[in-house]
């Protein structure tokens, strides 16, 4: 392969037979993209996220699942505000080898387009440049301002829910490390749930009409929690009975571990007001995804609640027993941080 320009007419040539709903006015190949929202009264929503070869992803990573989820995990961003994904950019970084042979980089590219196919969304630009791996994806979904999911829209009294499978992503990851080990159903269903995220976007712009305040769990249930009660200025508790079971023959000390602060599940995390249960069910029945109702938020019941400070655990989180009891959680990893720490 001969060059940057070789190498990206190579990779976009995979793209032209890729149809979407609302193509973009001009794709790659100027200067910019020209894009335009499809409804009058929609806003852009705009994401970017990063993958980087030793912390996000190791270079021995299947390179199909891991184009897959570079996009994946941008659409999650999408999905937690409501919005309904159009348009992504790709700037990538490779290094030379993957310029003269680029099996590895057609593999990643290939499941980067299986997921942009999945979900309708137009790649439109990119930059491509050499380096160490690592993908930044920049993602932008139509929204409606008003009805758009944010952090802050929590109240009190609201029902706190979760969508899917979450902890089995980290599971997966534990035992990838050789941390644990695991049974082979709950092997097999962790090892997908780590590499083939699934980005809730139906259930998000769905939610757009019944729910308060969401966020995608990126970065561990307890953590992203968090994120809402703070913004949100209310403390969330959580009941331990309500909580998904611990998988068979998995340690319940790992399970809590990867429930609570694990990280890379990619499901949604949102608050309701209690009027709106039904209407859940009946979601989750329509799009076959268990929702499960975990929690409630509420203003703060006594002093021990504190508001965020840079640095700190805080209590804006609590987990509750049967009795209503807080559970001790200081052995329980708040979920992940990149520069806790450094
Ligand atoms: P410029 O010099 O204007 O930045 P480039 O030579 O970097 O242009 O890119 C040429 C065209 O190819 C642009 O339209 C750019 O958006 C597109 N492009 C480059 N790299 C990628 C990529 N990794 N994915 C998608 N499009 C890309
Ligand atoms: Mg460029």
């Amino acid at each position: 392969m001969a060059g940057e320009f070789a190498l990206i007419e190579h990779l976009l040539r995979q793209t032209r037979a890729h149809q979407s709903d609302h193509p973009p006015i001009l794709g790659p190949g100027d200067d910019c993209a020209l894009v335009d929202v499809t409804r009058p009264g929609l806003v852009w929503a705009v994401t970017t996220d990063m993958l980087v070869s030793g912390v996000h992803f190791l270079d021995n990573d299947d390179p199909h699942a891991l184009g897959w989820k570079t996009l994946a995990v941008n659409l999650s961003d999408l999905a937690a505000m409501g919005a309904q994904p159009r348009y992504v950019t790709l700037a990538a970084a490779i290094p030379p080898v993957d310029a003269s042979d680029t099996s590895w980089i057609d593999t990643f590219f290939s499941g980067f387009m299986a997921c942009a196919q999945s979900f309708k969304v137009d790649l439109i630009g990119g930059d491509t440049t050499r380096g160490p791996r690592s993908f930044s994806v920049t993602a932008m979904g139509e929204v409606d301002p008003a009805k758009a999911l944010r952090r802050s829209g929590a109240r009190d009294g609201d029902d706190i829910w979760v969508s899917g499978s979450p902890g089995y992503a980290a599971l997966g990851l534990g035992s990838k490390l050789g941390q644990w080990q695991l049974p082979e159903p709950v092997a097999i269903l962790a090892d997908y749930a780590l590499h083939h995220p699934e980005p809730r976007v139906a259930l998000g712009l769905a939610l757009t009409d019944m729910a308060h305040s969401a966020i995608d769990i990126s970065d561990g249930l307890l953590q992203d929690l968090g994120h809402i009660a703070v913004a949100s200025q209310l403390q969330a508790s959580l009941f331990v009975t309500s909580l998904p079971d611990c998988p068979m023959d998995v340690d319940p000390d790992h399970w809590q571990h990867c429930l609570l602060g694990g990280g890379d599940d990619y499901e949604l995390l949102f608050t309701a007001p209690t009027s709106a249960r039904e209407r859940l069910q009946a979601l989750s029945h329509s799009l076959a995804l268990p929702l499960t109702r975990i929690g409630i938020m509420h203003v703060p019941k006594d002093n021990a609640h504190s508001t965020a400070q840079a640095g700190r655990i805080v209590d804006d989180v609590q987990v509750l027993d049967h009795h209503g009891h807080r559970i001790d959680l200081t052995l329980c990893r708040r979920g992940f941080d990149h520069f806790a720490n450094s």
